[in-house]
């Protein structure tokens, strides 16, 4: 049963704060931007698209994702010439990396034409940025080759379990795990890897897939794959989200190393999202990615760019900065990298790190309404 309360709709979000205005005071792209808690601006996550071909009920669940949903209009999604635009800029202030996100960001077309775009962009250091995607892979196997041949580097795959039941169950809408399978091969001949597999785990619904998907992808692909294993997360308004269906990453750790023993890895990058571990045997690396139990926010240093031009400062975020009417105005270069600049330097978020201490949200109306992840993408 649809309930209206927990629908947002996209073209309401981020509504409650105006247009971004260009500051008095120019900000400099001097490589080096720093927010108020001291943490630069180094990746960039662009949404895509909004639309997804798979209803995951963490995510995008059937009864508000349904097919009276009101998706975003494609004049109000920024175009590829746009996105780039930005990119350039952002990678003034010092962004070296770019995940292209959404929804599914191989169901926007020629997404090809966008990466080749990206791929031209050069940091004040003169070197390309590493460009990555995130996909549920249900298109990668037609797509990888053309992908690579365009400039990206790599690929992240979601993948939730490796039972065909219990995969059709999770996508919700009977997709088969030998296509996505089959995508994550396709990436890897084409060059995309190393490549990360994320599982998002649901205590309950697919923690016993944990132990079989370490197997599956040590013995397939040792240190070609790294699986990733995500908590569940509170994020948006329409998942029902309870904190008693997240399994916390030490668990997970506890059951893989019960079988295959972990050490410990150093954070290849500052800011890293996931912990890492290698299999003391050598047979590859895997990670977790603990945003419910042991917040990051502390060197985050991602910034998201919702499909139709907010910027989003936390993935927790109720609100975006829309930097859209300054594309579509008579804005300079300078004048959007300014905007974006004093935008960065105000920034102060750390939804995770409070929830810590406060407490989460259990979805009783009181908190602001979060944005969904589809909109603005992982
Ligand atoms: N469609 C692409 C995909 O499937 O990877 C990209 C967008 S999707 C929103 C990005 C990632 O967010 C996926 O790995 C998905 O599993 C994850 N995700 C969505 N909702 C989540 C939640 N409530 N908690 C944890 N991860 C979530």
């Amino acid at each position: 049963m649809k309930n209206s309360s927990t629908v947002i709709p996209i073209s309401a979000v981020g509504h409650a704060q105006p247009a971004v205005a260009v500051p008095h005071v120019p900000v400099p792209a001097t490589g080096n931007l720093l927010d108020r808690l001291g943490r630069p601006l180094t990746d960039l996550r662009i949404s895509v698209t909004d639309r997804c071909n798979f209803r995951c009920s963490y995510c995008m669940p059937k009864d508000v994702f349904d097919k009276d949903y009101q998706y975003l209009p494609h004049s109000a999604l920024l175009s590829f010439e746009e996105m780039t635009r930005l990119a350039r800029l952002f990678a003034g202030h010092g962004v070296r990396k770019i995940r292209l996100t959404g929804g599914e960001p191989l169901l926007r077309k020629n997404i090809e034409g966008l990466i080749e775009q990206l791929a031209q962009i050069r940091t004040p250091t003169g070197e390309p940025l590493a460009l990555t995607l995130t996909t549920n892979g249900s298109l990668l196997a037609r797509k990888a080759a053309a992908l690579e041949a365009a400039g990206l580097q790599r690929v992240t795959v979601s993948l939730d379990s490796l039972d065909d039941a219990v995969f059709r169950h999770m996508n919700d809408v009977d997709f088969p795990v030998a296509d996505v399978l089959a995508g994550i091969d396709a990436a890897l001949a084409a060059g995309l890897g190393p490549i990360k597999v994320n599982m998002v785990v649901k205590r309950g619904t697919n923690e016993q897939e944990i132990l079989p998907m370490a197997r599956y992808f040590r013995s397939h692909h040792g240190a070609r794959v790294v699986l990733r294993f995500i908590e569940y997360m509170d994020v948006g308004a329409t998942n029902g989200w309870r904190m008693d269906e997240v399994l916390p990453s030490a668990d997970v750790i506890a059951r893989i190393h019960a079988e295959f023993p972990l050490v410990p890895l150093e954070a290849a990058t500052p800011g890293e999202t996931a912990q890492r571990w290698a299999y003391a045997d050598g047979g590859g690396e895997i990670g977790v990615i603990s945003s419910v139990t042991q917040a990051f926010c502390h060197d985050c240093s991602r910034a998201r760019l919702s499909t139709e031009g907010k910027l989003y400062l936390c993935l927790f975020a109720t609100s975006g900065h829309d930097l859209r009417p300054l594309l579509r105005g008579s804005a300079s270069d300078g004048d959007v990298s300014s905007a974006i600049g004093h935008i960065w330097q105000g920034r102060a978020d750390r939804y995770s790190e409070l929830r810590a201490l406060l407490g989460p949200d259990e979805g009783d109306g009181k908190a602001p309404r979060r944005v969904e992840m589809s909109y603005i993408g992982g």
